[in-house]
């Protein structure tokens, strides 16, 4: 198959991490370590995929007729994405396939599941459905999360062990709750941290330990420091953090992944809890409130910022163009959006991108995403190893 146009392409750099083009085999690499090369560029040329593999052609290209045209960019990734959760609960095999296709076809062709209650490995020998990243099961304590999702830590200080197995079952990263409503207050009931920061401490030293990143659920404000303190690589929702909070963390290099999508409902939340819960109403309603304000801080903050749909439960799965057109509609620039959910996604989950023979993962688009985001939620084409997944009939 012969591409012509545009793509998000780095010309300069061997393609790094085990070969992945042979149709299965879409385990993600062990060795997950960060990139941090010189940024892609939006090239102009021809390309040729082959054997699951694209190549630039160099040299005259007349005479070579493209079979595909328009602007390319690696496979999009979302690190929030519950291949797994249904609308009301754990989600059976044909549920996972219909959510793994929905987001493939939506041009996402990496997930980080971001926690499943249920075993969704099968994924990873499907050469026809998005690499998968899985993060084991929540880890909770009992009453303090969504019910039949996580696994529930009655003492907190098993904490470390759980993770630890969690690591030792994923591939690479866990996920813990760190921040849930408290019912136990009563009227006064607010979110509240589940853990001791002595406790987080030894458990994300016993994740690290394993060879796992952490990835913890977090709403509010009271829970971030602790996490950071801890060593926390990486922050969900992060709905609570104020500006030093911010700056902490983009000097730790811990990323944050704001699920703008799943903050909008922020007000439903606190309208179907808020007659019992009054002030938790409140602290979900001032941060809906405060939604586009604080992302146009985290976004200037200079920390590395992820995509994730929270896809799975509330969010449909597919819905990552949403997701980025509210990162363009607090005024990220479109090349930024377009970088941080390809390249710079890829580059924190130790995933290759487009360079010379790499994985021939591209979401091929009919209009200058540069120009206009919006193209996103109509790809041309799905190249997934080489194969054309998805998209319309044209060229
Ligand atoms: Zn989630």
């Amino acid at each position: 198959m012969i591409f012509s146009g545009w793509m998000l392409w780095r010309d300069d750099v061997a393609v790094p991490g085990p070969a992945r083009a042979d149709g299965v085999g879409s385990r993600p690499p062990t060795d997950t370590t960060r990139g941090a090369a010189a940024p892609a560029t939006w090239v102009q040329g021809t390309w040729e995929v082959r054997g699951g593999r694209v190549e630039r052609l160099h040299g005259p290209a007349a005479g070579i007729r493209a079979d595909l045209t328009g602007w390319a960019l690696p496979g999009l990734v979302d690190v929030h994405c519950h291949i797994g959760i249904g609308s009301s609960g754990p989600a059976g095999p044909e549920e996972q396939e219909r959510q793994a296709v929905a987001d493939r076809d939506s041009g996402v062709l990496a997930v980080r599941d971001c926690g499943v209650p249920v075993d969704n490995s099968w994924v990873q020998d499907r050469g026809d459905l998005p690499l998968l990243v899985r993060a084991g099961r929540h880890v909770a304590r009992p009453r303090r999360y969504i019910r039949d999702l996580a696994v529930e830590v009655e003492d907190p200080r098993l904490l470390p062990a759980e993770l630890a197995r969690q690591a030792r079952a994923g591939d690479g990263w866990v996920k813990i709750v760190a921040d849930w409503i408290d019912r136990s207050g009563g009227a006064d009931s607010d979110l509240e941290p589940l853990w001791p920061r002595d406790v987080l401490v030894d458990a994300v030293a016993a994740a690290h330990a394993e060879g796992a990143r952490v990835a913890a659920h977090c709403f509010s404000h009271t829970a971030v420091d602790d996490l950071i303190e801890a060593g926390v690589d990486d922050i969900e929702h992060g709905t609570g953090m104020d500006d030093d909070q911010f700056a902490e963390a983009a000097a730790r290099g811990v990323t944050v992944t704001p699920t703008l999508l799943q903050v909008e409902l922020f007000a439903d939340f606190a309208d179907r809890a808020g007659h019992r819960y009054p002030r938790y109403g409140a602290t979900m309603r001032a941060m809906h409130r405060g939604r586009r304000d604080h992302a146009e801080r985290l976004f200037a903050s200079g920390v590395h910022v992820l995509p994730g749909t929270d896809s799975g439960g509330y969010q449909e799965h597919g819905t990552i163009a949403s997701e980025l057109a509210l990162w363009g509609a607090i005024g990220v620039e479109p090349a930024r959006v377009l970088d941080l959910a390809t390249w710079r996604a890829r580059d924190v989950l130790g995933l290759e991108s487009l360079l010379p023979g790499a994985c021939a993962d591209l979401v091929v688009l009919g209009e200058d995403p540069r120009q206009d985001l919006s193209t996103l939620a109509h790809p041309r084409a799905v190249v997934l190893r080489g194969v054309r997944v998805a998209g319309g009939a044209g060229r």
